[in-house]
């Protein structure tokens, strides 16, 4: 049974400083257990919230912004067992994993030296870790090498958009999910590019029809908004059941498809 557990529904600069919303990321159990875009406070999230960063296999990390690479070393440090073993994959774009133009890559020597795998991955391309199978997405984001992933666990299909603006027939590439997740930065009706609002993520659940919906990488200004009203609109407009990613939800993808919110 493939479980999933939030660890904040922050993003974007001016939240990731604040912390008003946790950038953690969020965690897969399932064939193998995946850590996927681990901003600030992901190490720390994750031992909050009865994870064990030493027993994770594969890091995704969709594109080079720090509020979803940020807490990579300590992550790979944490896998490798304090780097004394060869251990841990890292998926990631092109700009994470081998850098392009102004961004680096944020996977330094000294920690390739003990990971099993170092994968960079274009839009539609696969990558199997002991017959778990993880597909890159399309995204139209600032960093132009960014992806999204398509997760395909023993309980069904987890979409994550990642960082990106809406464009023509994306939603063709999360058919079939049981769950999707989004990064929905603005509130209906503010739009800036390369991000996606309430309104984005509402006309894509129409088409592909999940089970259920969580909203994450919610923006200040979507914050300061209401990020609860924004949820129901969606909800309401597009018929999918939607959450609110915050860190502590979990939702365990067994049979009936369940969850449990967070304790605030
Ligand atoms: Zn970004």
């Amino acid at each position: 049974m493939a479980k999933i557990t939030f660890l904040g529904s922050g993003g974007g600069r001016f939240m990731t400083i604040t912390q008003k919303r946790g950038t953690g990321g969020f965690y897969i159990e399932d064939r193998i257990k995946i850590h996927v875009d681990p901003g600030p406070g992901a190490h720390l999230r994750a031992l909050q919230n009865d994870l064990d960063p030493r027993k994770t296999t594969a890091l995704l990390v969709s594109h080079c912004h720090t509020d979803h690479f940020n807490d990579v070393p300590i992550l790979i440090e944490s896998m490798t067992g304090g780097m004394l073993k060869k251990e841990g994959y890292i998926l990631g774009s092109k700009s994470v994993i081998d850098g392009r133009e102004e961004y680096a890559s944020i996977i330094f020597p000294y920690y390739r030296k003990n990971l099993k795998g170092i994968i960079s991955l274009k839009p539609s391309e696969f990558f199997d870790i002991k017959g778990q199978k993880i597909e890159a997405l399309k995204t139209k984001h600032s960093d132009p090498y960014g992806i999204g992933f398509k997760i395909y666990t023993d309980s069904g299909i987890i979409s994550y958009t990642s960082d990106t603006e809406y464009f023509k027939e994306m939603e063709n590439q999360y058919m079939g999910s049981r769950v999707m997740i989004l990064n929905v930065t603005r509130p209906n009706g503010d739009k800036i590019p390369f991000h996606l609002t309430s309104d984005d993520a509402r006309v894509i659940l129409e088409k592909v029809r999940p089970e259920i919906a969580i909203i994450t990488h919610i923006g200040y200004k979507m914050h300061l908004k209401g990020a609860e009203d924004e949820r129901n609109y969606i909800q309401e407009k597009s018929g999918v059941r939607t959450l609110i990613g915050d860190e502590g939800l979990k939702i365990y993808m067994n049979g009936q498809l369940t969850y449990q919110e967070a304790v605030k």
